[in-house]
């Protein structure tokens, strides 16, 4: 039976919410989780393509954005990877590692979703659950549900962000924060493909390892053309860091010389054409692109001028475009933005301004990059938010 005195209620039972629950259910409390959705973890169910990238061997605040970058960092020495990674094998959860140290559920993201349930079955969970209104009177959080009234000592908010809307995400943790007079950074799309005003078509489908940049910030993974512009791994990186009017810089080669490489060619007695050549390091369809870009006909090596071995120097390491927007929330794999940090503690997540509020996971000003990142933010503020209730007892 559910009951109307918790110790703890969360609200939004994703990631950071749930990981929250297991938490603080450590030390017994009485915790309740709501959601308006008919079930929790919809967003890990659906990540890493299904086999939910929950985190990363190479973890730093390097890799998650926010107006104060140093926020994160207490986080991150309270919740370890290597001690998660220790818990995942007791607990039979099965996990490799693919490249740059991004750790995947072996199987599946059920593997690490039936964990988190299980370690938190002790809550009451409400679902399909509207919140009505969220007041704090003498000390006591009175929350109004569409399936009746709730009291708390500490409410901790994990409804995440606006991105991917169809699985009906909300803007109730910015709506919230607003309320209790808390200073929060608009939201934008993040982790998104991005928009060119003449998309290479001719490409789309096209993916290749690159070397992505906006001024120095930088990323090397695969880049792919779309029918609308660019994505790929590369891309949703360097979105992050995207504003309107910045240019990208691309490097199609990024561990090759090609100046270096024709003019070694030239002196060669092989008399060999330059698509050819091209095509020991890109696809013929690219190597056409490339020559019909920079307007190279596909004649021999030796014959190309040194005009033309500098255009293609420039077309393949030196790439740009400029897009022209980026593909919104509905193809965005997180927000960036969300409640200020300013307003919370980094050691507990607490909001300093109203003792008992938490807000935790994406619906805070942290974006993780590509690659396990928001998950591992997800799961590391929603712990530590759940542990710091020790002491609080209604
Ligand atoms: C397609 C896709 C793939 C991704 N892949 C990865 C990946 O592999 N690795 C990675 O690190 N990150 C990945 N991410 C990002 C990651 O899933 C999120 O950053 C993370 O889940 C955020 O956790 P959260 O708990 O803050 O929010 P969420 O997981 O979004 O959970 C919020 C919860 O709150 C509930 N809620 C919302 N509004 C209300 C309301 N008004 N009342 C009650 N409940 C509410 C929602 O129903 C939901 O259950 C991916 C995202 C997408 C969209």
């Amino acid at each position: 039976m559910i009951d109307k005195r918790y110790d703890l209620i969360i609200i939004g039972a994703g990631a950071s919410g749930i990981m929250a629950a297991l938490s603080a259910l450590k030390d017994s409390k009485r915790v309740l989780v709501i959601d308006n959705q008919e079930a929790p973890l919809r967003k890990v169910k659906i990540s890493g393509g299904g086999r939910c990238n929950f985190t990363n061997l190479d973890m730093s605040a390097d890799h998650y954005i926010s107006e104060n970058p140093h926020f994160i960092k207490s986080a991150l020495k309270q919740f370890r990877v290597s001690d998660f990674l220790e818990e995942m094998d007791r607990n039979n959860v099965q996990y490799h590692e693919r490249k740059l140290g991004q750790i995947f559920c072996k199987h599946s993201a059920t593997d690490i979703i039936n964990y988190l349930l299980d370690q938190s079955n002790g809550a009451d969970f409400l679902f399909n659950t509207d919140i009505r209104s969220l007041q704090k009177n003498s000390n006591i959080f009175e929350v109004e549900t569409s399936k009746g009234y709730f009291n708390s000592t500490s409410v901790i908010i994990s409804t995440g962000g606006i991105s991917f809307p169809n699985l009906g995400v909300s803007n109730f943790a910015v709506e919230t924060a607003k309320k209790f007079g808390l200073n929060v950074i608009d939201f934008t799309p993040a982790l998104v493909p991005l928009r060119l005003e003449n998309p290479y078509t001719e490409l789309a489908g096209t993916a290749l390892p690159c070397r992505v940049s906006i001024g120095k910030r930088f990323f090397y993974d695969d880049l792919l053309f779309t029918h609308k512009g660019l994505s790929g791994p590369a891309t949703l990186k360097i979105s992050s860091y995207w504003s309107k009017g910045d240019t990208v810089t691309i490097d199609l080669l990024p561990n090759e010389n090609i100046k270096q490489i024709i003019d070694q060619e030239k002196t060669s007695k092989l008399k060999q054409r330059i698509h050819a050549l091209m095509k020991n390091y890109f696809t013929s369809k690219v190597a056409n692109w490339i020559l019909y870009e920079t307007d190279i006909d596909n004649k021999n090596i030796q014959e190309l001028s040194n005009h033309q071995v500098d255009l293609l120097n420039n077309f393949i390491h030196f790439f740009t475009v400029k897009p022209v927007g980026n593909m919104g929330y509905d193809m965005a794999e997180i927000c960036k933005g969300g409640v200020d940090t300013k307003e919370l503690s980094s050691k507990t997540f607490e909001t300093i301004k109203v003792s008992g509020l938490y807000f935790i996971g994406e619906a805070v000003d942290v974006a993780g990059n590509l690659g396990g990142y928001n998950i591992w933010f997800a799961f590391a503020s929603g712990f530590i938010a759940g542990k710091c209730q020790t002491d609080k007892k209604l």
